[in-house]
């Protein structure tokens, strides 16, 4: 990713890893500004210029810290070294929190965050696992900073503990190497091709992920798919049915023994309608008013009828080809 601006709080100078993206993007136009969070000329441009901002990237240090409970993969989801992506998914549930703001900020004070990562982990009375990536995409985020390398070589200086993030990209390489002990857990998000053609803008291709879903279990990860979100466009049942089918036969042997599978039904909002249609005025419609009802907060979630019939049809189709027990939930 080739950023055409950098956005930066001045302090990032006394990090290590702001002075080398200082250097790497040194011939960049460098705007300063007072607080990533509340960059106004950003916050107040067109959504018609929601393209041109997912082009910028912003640089400064994270306030807070706070961990949220959660109860699935992860004990916890850990505020870490990014937040928002240079993709565009139409669907993305950042645009929630960030509206058009939902580009790559990057944080670099890493080894603040690390420090409290580990001083968590070792504390614990039982082994914990952090989901690390669930406000950007790390993966892609790593084609810039390097930071997952770092990551996993620090993160195994804690006495115990896993770490985990999702993905929808497949520059998984640098991650092969290393000597991660068992102690990370990655997962790749996947849907039907013409879905990540069409709605997953900017994101690796369906046959790029397979691949790199082999690499990481070859590498001795464990490893998980995240069938997400699952969409109920027209065709879906053929479209969900040839994914599968695909995933049977393209992944390989030892990958289907160990890997565990997340399924997510979408949600969408009105911030998406309004962005989307401004932004993207030739995409693909994703709010079907017969389909979808309200769920407070200008949010959208499929109706109770389509959404178990999208759960058993899901959940027979993956049973069928992979066997019983590789689900972990649906939600
Ligand atoms: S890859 Fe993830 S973070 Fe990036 S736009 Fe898509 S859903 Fe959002």
């Amino acid at each position: 990713m080739r950023p055409t601006q950098i956005y930066y709080e001045p302090g990032i100078d006394e990090y290590a890893l702001g002075k080398e993206l200082r250097s790497k993007f040194a011939d960049l136009p460098w705007i300063p500004i007072d607080n990533h969070n509340n960059i106004e000329e950003l916050r107040t441009k067109e959504n018609s210029e929601f393209r041109n901002l997912k082009q910028l990237l912003i640089l400064g240090t994270r306030k807070t810290h706070k961990y949220v409970e959660n109860h699935k993969v992860s004990d916890y989801l850990v505020p870490y070294t990014s937040s928002g992506c240079t993709a565009m998914c139409l669907y993305c549930y950042l645009v929630c929190n960030y509206n058009k703001c939902s580009y790559l900020r990057l944080f670099v004070n890493r080894e603040q965050m690390m420090e409290r990562l580990i001083r968590n982990s070792n504390k614990s009375l039982k082994e914990l696992t952090y989901e690390i990536g669930s406000n950007s995409d790390l993966v892609l985020e790593n084609t810039i900073t390097n930071n997952l390398p770092w990551t996993i070589e620090n993160f195994l200086k804690s006495k115990k503990g896993r770490i985990t993030f999702p993905s929808k990209f497949s520059m998984v390489d640098p991650l092969l190497p290393l000597d991660h002990q068992g102690r990370v857990i990655f997962r790749m998000s996947v849907n039907p091709e013409s879905i990540i053609r069409d709605v997953e803008i900017g994101t690796s291709s369906l046959t790029n992920r397979i691949e790199a879903l082999n690499k990481m279990a070859e590498a001795g990860y464990h490893v998980g798919i995240l069938v997400a979100p699952v969409i109920l466009v027209d065709n879906w049942k053929l479209l969900y049915s040839e994914l599968f089918d695909r995933l049977e036969a393209e992944l390989s042997e030892k990958m289907k023994k160990q890997m565990f599978i997340e399924v997510i039904f979408m949600t969408y909002s009105f911030v998406h309608r309004k962005i989307n249609a401004e932004a993207f005025p030739d995409a693909k419609e994703l709010y079907d008013a017969e389909k979808m009802t309200g769920r407070g907060m200008g949010k959208y979630c499929y109706r109770n009828d389509f959404r178990s019939e999208g759960e058993l049809f899901v959940h027979d189709e993956i049973e069928r080809r992979f066997g019983p027990g590789k689900i972990l939930y649906i939600s």
